[in-house]
């Protein structure tokens, strides 16, 4: 006799979130979902998603929770605030939070869950709204091995590299690695376009030209392109992004590693938010460099 899987929960439907989510669905599992905003998740819910009135209410009903919200404070809110996972949260139960956010948090939040006789894996993700949706995202796993191997059916339906890295918490700093190396990509990728517009180079022809080879980079392939066009529309605000640059800034610190280029590049973003500019997808960082050199990139006239 074949049993109806119990549903899994999920918390957090923006652009990552959704996309996710969308994607358990169709693998079949039965989905629980809460969002801050209750219209989002109405397109789910017309896909045979269940709405729980609360994250206390969704925890009520599920074994494996995933939270995927903006920063730590908000991962704190939906499962240790009021009505919050840890309210209601089973015996036994995993929750996954995908959310990119502080490691020293993570293992704390884990500790409090831990008490209620539940789990925590920090389980960050790589691969923009693009990896969301079409379920290719690079997940990077820190906490216990059995809950990993207990976890991997879902990461399997929403991801293609799937990494467990090491303990609570190192998944979280794994992300930060990545986003050292993302930011880095921007930078350069910022600076190239803004020298191939100045030497008067056709734009496109030069993404052709180098995007195979070993100067190319996901930012490039997947953003350059948007940058020609000039449309801003964020795959990852200026505002995530910031946050994660605070959060690789901080651990820093207290690593006692200095790191020059990212810390230009956070000051850099500063400046965007400071013009009202958070909202914008994170290669408008080429908007800070266009402002210093005096030129704009215009892919119709090089
Ligand atoms: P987003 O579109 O801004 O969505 C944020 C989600 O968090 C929304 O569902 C929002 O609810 C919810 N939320 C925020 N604060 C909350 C609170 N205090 N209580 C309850 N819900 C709250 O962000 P996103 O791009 O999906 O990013 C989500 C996470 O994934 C972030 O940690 C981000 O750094 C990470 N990430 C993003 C990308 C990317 O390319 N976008 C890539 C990798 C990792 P509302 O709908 O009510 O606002």
């Amino acid at each position: 006799m074949s049993s109806t899987p119990a549903p899994i929960g999920f918390i957090g439907l923006g652009i990552m979130g959704r996309g996710m989510a969308h994607n358990l669905l169709q693998a079949g599992f039965p989905l629980i979902v809460w969002n801050r905003t209750p219209a989002k998740m109405q397109p789910l819910l017309e896909l045979g998603a269940r709405a729980a009135q609360y994250p206390a209410d969704l925890a009520a009903q599920c074994d494996v929770i995933i939270t995927c919200v903006s920063d730590t404070p908000d991962v704190e809110a939906v499962i240790l605030g009021e009505n919050g996972v840890i309210d209601q949260v089973r015996s036994n139960a995993l929750i996954i939070d995908m959310s990119t956010i502080s490691p020293q948090a993570t293992r704390e939040i884990a500790t409090k869950l831990n008490q209620k006789g539940a789990h925590l894996l920090d389980a960050p993700v790589s691969g923009g709204s693009e990896g969301a949706q079409k379920g290719t995202l690079s997940i990077m796993v820190g906490g216990d091995a059995a809950q990993f191997e207990r976890a991997l059916p879902y990461f399997q339906a929403m991801g293609k590299t799937i990494t467990h890295v090491g303990d609570q918490g190192a998944g979280q700093t794994v992300k930060l690695v990545n986003q050292i190396l993302v930011v880095g990509n921007a930078l350069a990728m910022s600076e190239a376009l803004l020298f191939a517009q100045a030497g008067g180079l056709d734009l496109e022809k030069t993404l052709k030209a180098v995007g195979g080879g070993a100067g190319g980079s996901w930012m490039l392939s997947n953003r350059a392109p948007q940058i020609l066009k000039r449309d801003w529309t964020p795959g990852f605000t200026i505002d995530l992004q910031q946050k994660d640059l605070r959060l690789a800034l901080k651990a820093a610190d207290q690593l006692g590693v200095p790191l020059l280029g990212t810390s230009l590049i956070f000051n850099l973003y500063r400046t965007l938010q400071a013009q009202g500019l958070g909202g914008d997808g994170n290669h408008a960082l080429i908007k800070a460099l266009e402002h210093l050199a005096g030129i704009e990139i215009d892919s119709d006239h090089p």
